[in-house]
């Protein structure tokens, strides 16, 4: 066996099957059919890998604008894609101007100093009209003032970001829907886009020109009542087992003794730990998946280490070095959502850098 076989035999598994993400963005695509979509790949693509995911989308896809959270990963993505669109929601700097403009890449800018920065370049810009989120963006007296004056800029794009999308009847979506309108009805002859990935399923109205999908390409549910048909999984996280103990009544596992044995029971040490993401489970739902049967995660996660308890007849055929699945198909973003009380962001962007990646594309 080749060294790096084995290394990979021992390790936990991080797979991405980019064919789920080309055909999640294609869905997303589809129901914005009035508009263009766009792929946000911010904070290493929600921690998948910005190179394999970024190239998975643009070149089997119509995909040509990505958007990044900051200019290190515009310059990245930059050499990754020499002619993509590309996006920066941070906003600009005086000192990182020359970036911008070596690099092709797009400031949004977020207020008027931004703005004054940016005037008279001819290079394309996006401006950032904040409805409601009180985050980035241009404040209604900005905006006011910015609509009143003329300016020398190329505008590509003007947009706004919503603070409920995924609660589709709040009446915030409504609100800012009200305002952006009226921002485009002045800006008439520039794209617009309000919509990330719940705000697609708001409806026609809220896709104006341009939909800014993040972690739905990612197989996420931003928290709709169920995930959209055609989003499917795209992330399976499989750990190895490192050691199986057999334990007596009255013996704990792990620090601080926060699991201990009712009855004769077997437990497996599984090789992830918190080091390797968010792995929350002391409220006792949390399972995983062994041999077709989910087995509980017990006791308090260590940096390199969980235990599970396999003590039912259907893990009898579990040994060591057998995997098990942390997250996919059986263990869904979704359920580990809910028993951790983390956003599917948190989960995603949370997973450690220590996982044996492959990257699938089937389509
Ligand atoms: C992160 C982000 C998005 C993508 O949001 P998802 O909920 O992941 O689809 C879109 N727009 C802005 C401004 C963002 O910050």
């Amino acid at each position: 066996m080749k060294i790096s076989d084995v290394l990979q035999k021992y390790s936990a598994q991080l797979d991405v099957e980019l064919g789920s993400i080309i055909n999640n963005y294609i869905t997303l695509s589809d129901i914005s059919s009035g508009a263009d979509c766009a792929a946000v790949v911010k904070a290493n693509a929600y921690g998948l890998g910005l190179e394999k995911v970024a190239r998975a989308i643009y070149y089997n896809s119509k995909c040509n604008t990505f958007f990044v959270a900051n200019l290190v990963e515009a310059i990245k993505l930059r050499t990754i894609l020499p002619d993509a669109i590309v996006y920066v929601f941070d906003g600009i700097f005086p000192e990182q101007v020359d970036t911008y403009l070596t690099h092709n890449i797009r400031p949004i800018l977020n207020d008027l100093n931004q703005i004054k920065l940016w005037n008279g370049r001819r290079q394309s810009c996006a401006i950032h009209f904040d409805t409601g989120i009180n985050r980035l963006g241009l404040s209604k007296a900005d905006t006011e003032n910015f609509l009143n004056n003329t300016n020398d800029l190329k505008i590509s794009l003007i947009l706004s970001h919503l603070v409920n999308s995924e609660k589709v009847d709040n009446k915030s979506n409504n609100d800012q829907l009200n305002k952006f309108t009226k921002i485009t009805h002045e800006l008439k002859n520039v794209p617009a886009s309000l919509s990330n990935s719940a705000g697609i399923y708001l409806g026609k109205d809220y896709h104006f020109d341009l939909v800014r999908p993040g972690i739905m390409l990612y197989g996420g549910n931003p928290g709709l009542p169920t995930r959209p048909n055609g989003i499917h999984d795209v992330v399976t996280l499989n750990a190895r087992i490192l050691q199986i103990r057999n334990l007596s009544p009255g013996m704990s596992v792990g620090y601080k003794a926060m699991w201990t044995a009712n009855r004769n029971s077997r437990v497996a040490l599984l090789n992830v730990g918190y080091a390797d993401g968010i792995l929350k489970t002391n409220d006792r739902n949390s399972h995983v998946f062994i041999a077709g049967a989910f087995a509980p995660v017990i006791g308090k996660v260590s940096m390199d280490m969980i235990a599970v308890d396999i003590t039912e007849k259907e893990f009898d055929c579990v040994t060591v070095t057998d995997i098990a699945e942390i997250l996919g198909t059986h263990i869904t973003l979704e359920m580990v959502a809910k028993v951790s009380t983390l956003e599917p962001y948190e989960i995603l962007t949370g997973i450690g850098h220590r996982y044996n990646r492959n990257y699938n594309l089937r389509t």
